[in-house]
């Protein structure tokens, strides 16, 4: 296997979160590691990036956690899947990146953002980053794909001003065949967010052939505009920058042959989105 090894000297901070990176966390004990997702005293992060403007309001400083409990066939990162191949970095640790940069990201209209990976994953290193997050007076959202929302208590939710939430596509079956897993918690979070009045942005990542159905985009669109907290929709064109990972990693990637969607039906999807009411972008 290639990529960047634990015996090496890695950095936290990584240009992007498309740099492989595998077994930073495998010198952890598995008592360790229990403790660390009981308490969030310690966290296990691919990586931090800074200087995003995609991932939530103005520019950004990213944290990559590792594991994620989703499979999906086109992800960009599947050495986010296995929480081992993140660092252990200490949440005192973490609070300091966030630290160091609170007054550009204060100047810039930004904020912090948590991604992964599924954040929720590490639930309680998340909380406890998020907390302190909002103490140093930094924006926070958590980019999650939903399936483990129920983990985080409404007091919770309080510390995340923006939750950019992906939802992978509408039919139960399709969404089983892309992620494997069901696609139904993901929908209960969006609805207790819309409850709540906590603020959207959806992601749809558009792969043709798999999530281009202009019913299920339909479905979406309409889900999405009926919960009222939607401020703003992602359409994320594929692309085939996390091919290699999947080589690497000797994974069977089966998305070889598919292309980047063209220019009109990302203008097809981003109009459905629109005929309802949505910003799309
Ligand atoms: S939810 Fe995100 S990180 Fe997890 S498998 Fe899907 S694309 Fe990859």
């Amino acid at each position: 296997m290639g990529g960047t090894k634990a015996s090496e000297q890695v950095s936290l901070e990584a240009k992007n979160p498309f740099e492989l990176r595998v077994n930073l966390g495998t010198g952890v004990s598995e008592s360790a590691v229990k403790k660390a997702l009981t308490t969030g005293d310690m966290g296990f992060l691919h990586s931090f990036t800074t200087g995003s403007a995609v991932d939530g309001p103005g520019v950004r400083v990213v944290a990559w956690t590792a594991g994620c409990q989703f499979r999906c066939l086109y992800c960009h990162n599947p050495d986010t899947w296995n929480m081992m191949n993140g660092m252990p970095v200490t949440l005192d640790r973490a609070i300091e990146v966030i630290r160091n940069y609170r007054h550009g990201l204060r100047v810039m209209s930004g904020g912090f953002t948590l991604s992964g990976g599924e954040p929720l994953m590490q639930d309680r290193f998340a909380v406890r980053l998020f907390k302190a997050t909002k103490e140093l007076g930094v924006h926070t959202a958590l980019d999650t794909n939903g399936y483990l929302g129920e983990r985080l208590s409404d007091a919770e939710l309080e510390q995340i001003d923006l939750v950019l939430l992906d939802i992978k596509t509408w039919d139960p079956e399709r969404h089983l065949h892309l992620t494997a897993k069901p696609v139904g918690p993901t929908l209960d979070f969006a609805r207790r967010l819309a409850q709540r009045g906590n603020k959207i942005w959806l992601r749809y990542v558009l792969v043709p052939g798999l999530t281009d159905d202009e019913d299920d985009i339909h479905q979406i669109a309409d889900f999405a505009a009926g919960l009222g907290n939607v401020e703003r929709v992602d359409v994320l064109p594929f692309h085939q920058m996390g091919r290699y990972k999947w080589e690497r990693l000797t994974m069977n990637y089966t998305l070889d042959d598919v292309k980047p969607p063209t220019h009109e039906l990302v203008e097809r999807v981003c109009g459905q989105f629109r005929a309802v009411g949505l910003k799309a972008y």
